[in-house]
């Protein structure tokens, strides 16, 4: 039911929780400026449900909880598990950056928690800290991974964007994390949402680098995708010992296939990551308007959905919010 005006089916729902987070790493958060949304401009988990319930009926079957860091704030575990209840949605996933999964694992996991996704971006417990600006993260987050993996919280995968000069010279240990560990490991290119706006095209590792890198070390085979909309390009070790994916927005876009639209923790709609105008659920929603008028409102949006992210474009404009308010 929610198809935008090139066909593409909407199914995919990424939900913000916060635009607060305890890291601040260096292509995402501003080292300059703290300014997160005041407290009543957040979207209550009342009206996250009311959503979320809103958009199954109109065909919404997945939905990735994140933020900021979403485990920060309080009764997101509780959210989860009504997420969880509403009828349609038939998966439900979790990006955290992992610190407090060791406190938090069993309790997601009792509440019949989700798919786990934890961003690690260096395996080098220095390299990590300096990333992150948050001292010791690095072992923290090897634990919050061990804790998910123990509490049952599988499939766990690890997210790591790739910062050439930053952490590329560690794609063969990146490689060995996914050979070795019960983890499926995606590399990510790193995209122009970043708080201090230093992204440019340089830093960014292409699909094609990776593949190059890992491969004569580690033969790959590519793995057909399960479904158009799928957004990593995943390959299987010839040998059978694990599989990676690649996530190529920039040099392998896929936008003729994104299924994906956004709310934020302020409650606005965005139909692309990189989308330049926002739609204001939140307003209608604390001014009275009724399941219908709000499912009429999405439809809407929806139909307005921009054909892709336009970063290979000489105009591209980069969007003021980073990836921190967003939700990644
Ligand atoms: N705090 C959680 C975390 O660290 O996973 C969830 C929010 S974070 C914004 C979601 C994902 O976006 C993370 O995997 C992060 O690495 C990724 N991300 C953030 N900025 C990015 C950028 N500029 N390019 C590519 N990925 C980015």
């Amino acid at each position: 039911m929610l198809k935008d005006k090139f066909g593409r089916q909407i199914h995919d729902l990424r939900i913000s929780v916060t635009d607060r987070c305890n890291f601040a790493c260096v292509y995402c958060k501003s080292a300059v400026t703290d300014d997160y949304l005041p407290q009543p401009e957040l979207l209550t988990w009342d009206e996250f449900l009311s959503v979320a319930r809103i958009l199954a009926r109109l065909g919404i079957r997945k939905v990735r909880v994140t933020g900021g860091e979403p485990l920060l704030r309080p009764g997101v575990v509780d959210f989860i598990a009504r997420l969880g209840e509403i009828e349609g949605l038939d998966d439900i996933a979790l990006t955290t950056n992992g610190y407090l999964l060791p406190e938090m694992a069993q309790e997601l996991a009792a509440a019949g928690a989700p798919r786990v996704t934890v961003s690690l971006d260096s395996l080098r417990p220095e390299k990590f800290a300096k990333l992150t600006r948050a001292p010791a993260s690095g072992e923290k987050v090897v634990a919050g991974i061990d804790a998910a993996l123990a509490a049952g919280l599988a499939p766990v995968k690890v997210n790591i964007v790739l910062v050439r000069g930053f952490n590329d010279d560690e794609l063969l240990e990146f490689a060995r994390l996914a050979r070795r560990r019960n983890v499926m490991v995606r590399l990510i290119e790193y995209m122009p949402l970043d708080g201090d706006r230093a992204w440019n095209r340089a830093l960014v590792v292409t699909a094609q680098e990776v593949v190059e890198t890992i491969h004569p070390m580690f033969p790959l085979l590519e793995i057909p995708r399960r479904f158009p909309s799928e957004t990593a390009l995943r390959y299987r070790f010839a040998d059978g010992q694990g599989e990676i994916g690649i996530i190529a927005p920039i040099s392998v876009p896929f936008c003729g296939q994104c299924s994906r639209i956004r709310l934020t923790a302020d409650g606005k709609i965005r139909t692309c990551l990189f989308s330049l105008k926002e739609h204001d659920l939140r307003h209608l929603l604390r001014n009275g308007a009724g399941d219908e008028d709000l499912a009429q409102f999405v439809m809407k949006v929806v139909g307005e959905k921009e054909p892709g992210h336009r970063i290979n474009e000489p105009d591209f404009v980069q969007p003021d919010r980073t990836m921190l308010s967003i939700g990644g």
